[in-house]
């Protein structure tokens, strides 16, 4: 048992159960020993890897994008240029890099970055130097200006409830102590008002995941947008709608038992993505990703960066593309939800 497992074990002694949304915050992100709080995730050495640490060409082109939807805007000035949960830092360098020709582009921005890991604000802070960036704990502390944003695997860190139907009602899934170990277990049935559109979409023995924080986020980034133009993008794993136990952990690349090493092992939920476009309260579209990376042109910009590259040095940049790209890979499985407002057309890329 981790240093964070006895503690939750005490806890739950003295409190009862705690709900997974609970279970998951204070493993990501205990101020002691928080997954987050303490690690660096990513890459070869870390737990998991992702789209703009295999390839460039994915923050090459979510910069660009960004930046085509600042043009489609009248290049407000100035404007916010932020990101949720920039990890290493490393798509908004590549935005930034892609981006530095873009006429007024970077005059007018300010860089913005909401992240709670310290580990990760350090790293990002190398990676950006020159730039500026200023840190938040929230995406309330933005300030209220015309705002681009890019997400990109962030919501799927937000902590979800999950709730298994039982006839017309519902048993919350908790984790409460069994034998000295975390075990999970269900509560009693209830009807929350909040399910009871789910009824007409699930059968009994199903499970659903809401995610109460990414659903506050969403209404409060699209209220922004609707008030102080901009765009908005989240890219993630999920679907739709939320249907099935899609609470997992992954510690060094492999998939564990989420009650496994409380505090050293990333958890993550798939996205349920209609109900956060609908929180948002204005235009919104969904996308696949490989469609959306195709449509900017991912292909292109891989094989003029292999050109007069080594044969091994190509192969990795075909790995590159298929990976992000290919409907087997990450192609279909994640997808760019895209706020905007009104007064522009849909960020490039999002619409055939
Ligand atoms: N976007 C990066 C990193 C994804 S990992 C990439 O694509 O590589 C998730 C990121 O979100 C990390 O930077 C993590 O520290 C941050 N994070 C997780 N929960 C957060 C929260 N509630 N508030 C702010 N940042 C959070």
């Amino acid at each position: 048992m981790t240093p964070l497992g006895r503690l939750l074990l005490r806890q739950i002694a003295a409190q009862g159960p705690l709900s997974v949304a609970e279970y998951m915050a204070t493993c990501l992100l205990h101020p002691e020993h928080g997954y987050y709080t303490t690690h660096d995730p990513l890459g070869g050495t870390g737990d998991f890897i992702t789209a703009p640490e295999i390839s460039q060409v994915f923050g090459e082109l979510i910069g660009l994008c960004l930046a085509q939807a600042w043009l489609d805007r009248g290049a407000p000035s100035p404007f916010v240029l932020a990101e949720l949960g920039p990890g290493r830092g490393t798509l908004m360098a590549d935005a930034l890099r892609a981006t530095r020709d873009v006429p007024g582009f970077h005059a007018a921005m300010q860089v913005h970055l909401v992240e709670l890991s310290p580990v990760l604000r350090a790293a990002q802070a190398d990676r950006l130097a020159g730039f500026a960036p200023r840190w938040h704990d929230s995406v309330a502390d933005l300030p209220d200006l015309p705002l681009f944003l890019i997400a990109n695997e962030f919501l799927d860190a937000l902590p979800v409830r999950q709730f298994l139907r039982d006839g017309a009602a519902w048993r919350e899934r908790v984790i409460g102590m069994r034998d000295d170990t975390l075990a999970f277990g269900l509560t009693d049935p209830t009807q929350p008002a909040a399910l009871t559109p789910r009824l007409a979409n699930t059968r009994d023995g199903d499970m659903v995941e809401t995610c109460a924080p990414a659903v506050a986020l969403a209404q409060h980034v699209g209220g922004r947008i609707t008030a102080q133009g901009g765009v908005a993008l989240f890219i993630d794993y999920g679907s739709a709608q939320s249907l099935g136990d899609t609470f997992q952990a992954v510690h060094h690349h492999r998939k564990v038992p989420p009650l496994h090493l409380p505090g050293q092992c990333d958890l993550t939920a798939h996205v349920a993505f209609a109900p956060l476009a609908e929180a948002a309260e204005c235009a919104a579209t969904l996308t696949d990703q490989g469609a959306f990376l195709e449509r900017l042109g991912s292909g292109p910009r891989h094989g003029a960066l292999a050109r007069g590259k080594t044969e091994a040095q190509i192969e990795t940049l075909i790995a590159a593309h298929r990976r992000l790209t290919h409907p087997t890979e990450m192609g279909q499985l994640f997808k760019v939800l895209a706020l905007f407002c009104d007064n522009g057309p849909a960020p490039a890329g999002t619409k055939a």
